[in-house]
């Protein structure tokens, strides 16, 4: 059997060598490193792919993400709430520009925020919305678009785990994850579903005044060289990352239909255990990317099942083990135990199994029969 890995980037690498390798040689070739052709070819492809109007790249998603909210005019003391169970970029970008963040529980079964503890937090001084698309899986966005159309608030998408994945909306029509809020946010780090080789990430939005706004911010707020109008950043996706990106944007679709597979023959492999859970596939008009493949271990076994599968040299990890409202940097006295049993259940259970595009089914097998013959 091939060396289990966590996320296996050498095979998916090794498949696509020859084109890779030629896209960043002509990067060295035309020494057009910062801004270069790629970038722009990127960016183009980027916005078919997606079907969206304005793609702005940017360094990595945690820049996207903060630069979305600079763009979208947010002033410190605006409240922006987002959810407990996820990657602390979110919240860290919302600190960092001396916004209020508002921590709220998530669903059960999508593990994504919930809709009532949304309504519930929302206040006069909300500004803005950040569902997060948690592991692959779309954040229910009708139901968010509507809220935040009654209430007059932006809708921020972080889209760093489900670059890819479909959303049926209630009247049939069908939009990218990511595409639907005011503003998206994702990130290319080299796990991500489309990863470079180092850091990247972009902003995508259908607005032209937000998309001008973005670019600028990007660039030390110059709209014309040397004119500054706006304090901005410096954060760009370099030319050799675009290369990289270019190459494996055509590769996207088959990439997430290998995760989809794996997580296929996960949840068929654990169907019958009584103490595991499984995520759930393309519920509600969202599909499942599988950023991460993780499940839910309910006999109280969760931290004994880690141990035992790296034991059995299976790569596995706990995302996330500490909910944001308990972190020392996002304590709140505003933050009751109380309103997060969902995230404060999760944190104890959920565990992650190996996931990416290379597992095959000697692998899955052997995870999966190790997985069930501990846990029953
Ligand atoms: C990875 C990730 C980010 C940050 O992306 P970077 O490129 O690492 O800065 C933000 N949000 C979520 C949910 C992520 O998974």
């Amino acid at each position: 059997m091939r060396k289990l890995q966590m996320v296996d980037l050498k095979s998916q690498y090794d498949k696509i060598k020859e084109t890779v390798d030629a896209s960043i040689q002509e990067v060295l070739d035309t020494t057009t490193y910062i801004n270069g052709p790629k970038v722009h070819e990127f960016q183009k492809n980027l916005e078919a792919y997606l079907g969206v109007k304005h793609v702005i790249p940017c360094a990595n998603g945690t820049d996207a993400l903060q630069i979305a909210m600079m763009g979208l005019g947010l002033q410190p003391g605006d409240e922006v709430i987002t959810a407990d169970f996820t990657f602390a970029a979110t919240v860290e970008v919302i600190g960092l520009l001396q916004l209020t963040p508002v921590l709220v529980d998530v669903e059960p079964d999508t593990m994504n925020i919930s809709i009532d503890a949304v309504k519930a937090a929302i206040t006069s001084k909300t500004k803005a919305i950040v569902p997060v698309h948690l592991f692959g899986r779309a954040a229910n966005m009708d139901a968010i678009m509507k809220l935040a159309k009654e209430h007059n608030l932006f809708v921020i998408e972080d889209n760093a785990q489900a670059i890819g994945a479909n959303h049926t909306s209630e009247d049939g029509t069908k939009s990218k994850v990511g595409t639907m809020g005011h503003v998206g946010a994702t990130s290319f780090f080299p796990s991500k579903n489309l990863g470079c080789y180092g850091d990247g990430g972009a902003i995508f939005t259908n607005d032209d005044a937000l998309a001008h706004m973005l670019r600028g911010i990007v660039n030390h707020g110059m709209y014309e060289r040397y004119h500054h109008d706006v304090i901005g950043v410096n954060s760009r996706l370099d030319s050799i990352q675009a290369a990289v990106l270019n190459t494996k944007l055509p590769e996207l679709d088959a990439y997430n239909a290998a995760r989809r597979k794996a997580a296929s023959y996960y949840n068929n492999a654990f169907a019958s255990n009584p103490h595991i859970i499984v995520p759930a596939f393309d519920e509600k008009g969202d599909d499942h990317v599988f950023h991460q493949y993780v499940i839910r271990i309910t006999n109280g076994k969760r931290d004994e099942l880690l141990t035992h599968l790296q034991a059995q040299s299976i790569p596995c990890a706990i995302y996330y083990p500490i909910p944001l409202h308990s972190q020392k940097a996002y304590a709140d006295d505003r933050y009751r135990e109380e309103d997060f049993p969902v995230t404060n259940q999760l944190v104890k259970e959920v565990i992650a199994l190996p996931m990416h595009t290379e597992l095959d089914a000697e692998q899955l097998s052997f995870i999966t029969e190790t997985v069930n013959q501990f846990v029953k």
